[in-house]
């Protein structure tokens, strides 16, 4: 029996991945420095072990957003593609909704929930415009 896949692309689909059978986690990071590199509040992370998960597409392009940490992206699109960390040398962690089925996933965890934004959660409405 073959291991699930699941496959994820950028913005102009350039870009695209697989990954391969169970994921390590997957949770949501509120840190500050994950927030201006997505422009997002928060972050839904998938790690994924080195070996189970190939880019099938163009290469993301990275740079060193810190001394020990890369941040990948897509060289046409500019959508952010994955990050690096030598402190998690054995896996790339990618964005839960770069998936083309994002619900394939649940996270089940969070981080630097003490970086979250006030209004992070807030129940809204609907406006009926
Ligand atoms: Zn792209």
């Amino acid at each position: 029996m073959s291991e699930p896949v699941l496959r994820g692309h950028c913005l102009c689909g350039a870009c695209t991945f697989e990954l391969i059978g169970p994921h390590n986690f997957v949770g949501r990071c509120h840190g500050e420095s994950c927030r201006p590199a997505t422009t997002s509040p928060f972050i839904t992370w998938i790690g994924q072990e080195n070996g189970r998960w190939a880019w099938t597409g163009d290469t993301p392009v990275s740079y060193q957003s810190s001394p020990s940490n890369e941040r990948g992206f897509c060289g046409t699109c500019g959508t952010p593609m994955f990050f690096r960390s030598e402190r998690f040398a054995n896996e790339l962690h990618f964005y839960a909704a770069l998936l083309s089925d994002p619900n394939a996933v649940t996270p089940t965890e969070q981080y630097h929930s003490d970086e979250s934004l006030a209004w992070t959660g807030v129940a809204l409405e609907q406006p009926a415009r």
